[in-house]
């Protein structure tokens, strides 16, 4: 509370235990739906209709998402994902800011722009795209740079230059190149980046 918004942008997003980024610890969680009828449940179901288009778009794939409140142990963490589970952070359930800290993260370009979308859809948006990096990759038998790589080569671009087209923290690693492309898209539709639209498709053409 009282986070000034330019500094909560930069807040990371936490790739979680089985993979994404670096340091987010879940501390303690509670299950997603707890918060209805707390003074939660806007919140909530952004994520859950976050959580339901994915399942339209990406059948089987986005399916069997845990959805879980989550402190962590840190306080720039907003998100992570991790052994089925979608874990968003707890200081932001009641709390819109989370849709001014997305944009403030967008202006400097460290995250996607966020469109029409609330803070919350484009976190879960991100975290998500864990999910669907790591099933089309173990799907596929390829690693998720490989997935990369083959958007990269359809659009014309270095494989090594793809994050650069999408955010700053996509340059993270592959995991978070395909996360935030996930984002990108289902915040910015058609306006996404051309990089990002083109992993979104390999996405897709992989796990149909
Ligand atoms: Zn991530």
């Amino acid at each position: 509370m009282g986070r000034g918004s330019s500094k909560a942008g930069v807040g990371k997003f936490g790739g979680g235990m089985s993979g994404g980024d670096t340091s987010a610890t879940v501390r303690s969680s509670h299950p997603l739906s707890d918060e209805i009828g707390k003074g939660g449940g806007s919140f909530a179901n952004e994520i859950m209709n976050t959580r339901d288009a994915f399942e339209r778009e990406f059948g089987s794939a986005a399916k069997g998402i845990n959805l879980s409140v989550a402190t962590f142990n840190d306080n720039t963490t907003l998100g992570a994902y991790g052994g089925d589970t979608l874990y968003m952070a707890e200081r932001y359930v009641k709390n819109a800011n989370l849709t001014d800290a997305m944009k403030a993260g967008a202006a400097s370009g460290f995250h996607p722009g966020i469109g029409n979308r609330t803070g919350a859809e484009a976190v879960a948006s991100h975290e998500i795209g864990h999910r669907l990096g790591e099933v089309a990759a173990q799907k596929a038998g390829i690693s998720q740079q490989d997935i990369v790589a083959r958007a990269a080569s359809k659009i014309g671009i270095k494989t090594e230059n793809m994050a650069g087209f999408i955010s700053k923290y996509a340059r993270s690693n592959y995991g978070e190149t395909i996360a935030e492309a996930s984002a990108d898209v289902y915040c910015n539709g058609s306006k996404a980046s051309k990089a990002s639209q083109a992993i979104v498709a390999e996405l897709k053409s992989i796990l149909k």
